[in-house]
């Protein structure tokens, strides 16, 4: 990760949008720090016998507008303050796609990609046994972020079931279907970030049937290149991971590249495609750029160079406040992270009302809520944009950060 610290930026946009917004200095105050914070260490026995001690926290940022929600990343370089950035986009991100939800998130610093499957589950219980009494379906629900998925979401479900006595699948989102997941949430995130850009290509005339590339082949990354083959017609060009990037003008078949990542771990050595430097990705003249990352990938250094027409954040905090200022002035069309990575937790939230009265619904009904939901964000982030004449970052900060101060008042917080 950069120099950045992103705590610092999401402190920044806060302060930004509350300026634009005329709130009093309490309520900038308020919505500039996270409301709790839990730090704690973890203690599991490693497969060699020996004892493991891991740093971890969660932070639920805001809860003016409901339960806080969020995930929990399980990543080597986190820290409290990429952990608070994170929590705080996710109390914007609930209130821009309008849900009855707050923001957190959580972390443990780790290197899953050298644990055991065994290490990983001792690991996910052992931070709920650390949390169990700060969440709950009336509190704080997590889901799984990078390098956690619906398996973490199952052992931490079940520790916290087994710890209550009680059944509570609402507990965290993003399981497994047999025991409470939804239907339509594996493809949510990049199915939202699609709706999204076929909203904006409806509205400002760009053509998604042209070329397309990918930062990061996560979870949001993969499915955002099955997506939009299948749901626009473009054409992938380009894709990258932690190990390096590829590229091919002609496209590749996101089928293809998608099981070749699951055999092999990574994008390269795909059979159909060119090695490119890693940075170069970014700078490629495609009409929609996905990055689908981490932190701080678009700065000032090479936000110049860019040539997409269209980026489509599905990574939370990709672009610094620099960068994004370089982007308006070159009129790239950006769709923020807090909108266009809105529809993981969309869909989490119509896993929780399911669990709750524990009837479900089929895969097409969450399909055209999530897109209800996506499709009037995204309009109402473009009236922000143009009534404040601002840059779509500051625009969708705008229309959350004025949700949850218009709740915290209400509340009598300020
Ligand atoms: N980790 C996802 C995000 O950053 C999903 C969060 C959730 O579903 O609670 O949006």
């Amino acid at each position: 990760m950069a120099s950045y610290n992103s705590f610092h930026v999401a402190q920044q946009q806060v302060l930004e949008a509350a300026r634009l917004l005329h709130l009093d200095d309490a309520t900038i105050e308020l919505l500039s720090w996270p409301q709790r914070e839990f730090s704690f260490s973890l203690h599991i026995r490693m497969d060699d016998g020996k004892p493991g001690i891991f740093h971890a926290s969660r932070i639920q940022y805001n809860f003016a507008r409901g339960p806080a929600k969020g995930g929990i990343r399980f990543h080597p370089d986190e820290t409290i303050d990429t952990i608070r950035a994170l929590a705080s986009w996710m109390t914007w991100k609930t209130a821009v796609v309008d849900l009855p939800l707050g923001g957190g998130k959580g972390g443990i610093v780790c290197d899953p990609k050298s644990m055991s499957e065994r290490e990983l589950e001792a690991l996910s219980r052992s931070y709920v046994r650390a949390i169990a009494p700060m969440i709950g379906v009336d509190k704080d629900v997590p889901a799984p972020d990078v390098y956690t998925n619906p398996q973490t979401m199952a052992w931490m479900m079940d520790e916290y079931e087994t710890i209550v006595y009680s059944h509570h699948p609402g507990v965290m989102t993003d399981k497994p279907m047999q025991i409470g997941g939804t239907e339509g949430r594996r493809d949510a995130t990049a199915r939202g970030g699609v709706i999204a850009v076929r909203e904006a290509c409806r509205l400002h005339g760009f053509d998604p049937t042209r070329s397309f590339a990918i930062q990061g082949f996560g979870n949001a990354g993969q499915r955002a290149a099955l997506l939009h083959a299948n749901i626009l017609g473009g054409r992938l060009v380009a894709v990258s991971d932690s190990q390096g990037a590829i590229f091919n003008p002609r496209g590749m078949d996101p089928e293809m590249l998608v099981k070749h990542k699951l055999k092999t771990g990574s994008v390269l050595g795909f059979p159909d495609a060119g090695e490119i430097p890693h940075g170069e990705l970014l700078e490629l003249e495609v009409e929609v750029l996905y990055p689908a990352a981490l932190e701080n990938a678009i700065t000032a250094g090479n936000a110049p160079k860019i040539r997409a027409r269209v980026i489509c954040e599905l990574a939370n905090g990709p672009t610094t406040p620099e960068a994004d200022l370089i982007l308006h002035g070159k009129g790239i069309h950006v769709i923020p992270d807090i909108l266009a990575s809105a529809g993981g937790v969309t869909v989490s939230y119509f896993e929780m009302v399911q669990d709750r009265y524990s009837y479900f619904w089929d895969e097409a009904l969450v399909h055209e809520r999530l897109d209800a939901k996506i499709t009037s964000a995204y309009h109402a982030v473009q009236e922000a944009m143009k009534e404040k004449k601002t840059h779509p970052r500051l625009a969708a900060m705008i229309v959350g950060v004025a949700r949850v101060a218009e709740a915290c008042k209400l509340r009598g917080w300020v």
